[in-house]
């Protein structure tokens, strides 16, 4: 399942196909993927300049010249396909450019998503509105994450995946970043103190700048046959490792938690 850096570097890898571009075709091959997909996407789209892209959480974000913004979610198993030769059943969404390019959403699953909003109403798109600091800005902080965790009686791991709290934070990171710190994923996330989080948030930002990195290095050759966004393997520090050793010579352990697993070690982290 992509997290956020996998969307980064899906964002950076669309933003080399579509920024400066005029569309020429935006066609919408099914009515929805996990809701309906917008009526008016074809019209709000076609003829209008890409002014550029970004991220939110795990969300892409495609801004046009008409102050529109087209929202994309990938799911379980969305991917874009960049150039295809030829479209496959599973690309329900397609993007030409007057250039000639052309993007395809491909989603075997249909848990991804597409909505599009006027660009000055994008905070308070539904899922928006109540999300927390992106984990890589400023405002995501140990002073910020402290005063949120106050008097809470949850796992830490538990916290971190509310994206009230943090934004685009998934299982994967969460896991790396609470081992990186040295901290217990059932930690009670209201009794860590200051210092601990701060080392925290610096971990959080670390693996997430790590991943990007290398999602970076995948884009760089990315020209597979199909032209494909892939996700990119990375060697985790615990997460899927089960029994394996943790750098200490401890066992990477597994527990099961609301159907997620959690990868830690029991040495490493108190
Ligand atoms: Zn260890």
């Amino acid at each position: 399942m992509p997290e956020l850096p996998e969307v980064e570097t899906t964002v950076a890898g669309l933003r080399a196909v579509l920024e400066g571009e005029t569309m020429v075709r935006a066609e919408a091959r099914r009515a929805d993927l996990r809701w309906p997909i917008p009526v008016d996407l074809r019209q709000r789209l076609t003829g209008a300049k890409v002014e550029s892209l970004g991220r939110r959480a795990k969300y892409g974000l495609i801004h046009t010249d008409r102050q529109d913004t087209l929202i994309f979610h990938l799911g379980m198993s969305g991917r874009w396909r960049v150039d295809p030769e030829s479209i496959e059943k599973h690309d329900h969404f397609i993007l030409e450019t007057a250039s000639g390019r052309r993007v395809a959403l491909n989603d075997p699953r249909r848990f991804g998503s597409l909505d599009i909003i006027d660009s000055d109403r994008l905070d308070s798109y539904r899922f928006f509105e109540t999300m927390g600091p992106e984990p890589l800005s400023e405002a995501f902080d140990a002073q910020v994450l402290h005063g949120v965790l106050q008097g809470r009686k949850t796992p830490i791991k538990a916290m971190l995946l509310n994206q009230n709290i943090v934004a685009g934070l998934g299982n994967i990171y969460v896991c790396e970043a609470l081992h990186m710190a040295g901290i217990s994923p059932v930690a009670i996330a209201g009794s860590i103190s200051r210092t601990r989080l701060e080392r925290l948030v610096v971990a959080i930002k670390q693996v997430l700048i790590a991943a990007i990195a290398a999602g970076g290095s995948t884009l760089r050759d990315f020209a597979a046959p199909d032209g494909a966004l892939g996700y990119f393997a990375k060697d985790w520090r615990v997460y899927g490792r089960e029994g394996e050793l943790c750098v200490c010579g401890a066992p990477v352990l597994r527990r099961v938690d609301s159907g997620r697993s959690i990868f830690y070690c029991a040495k490493c982290q108190r």
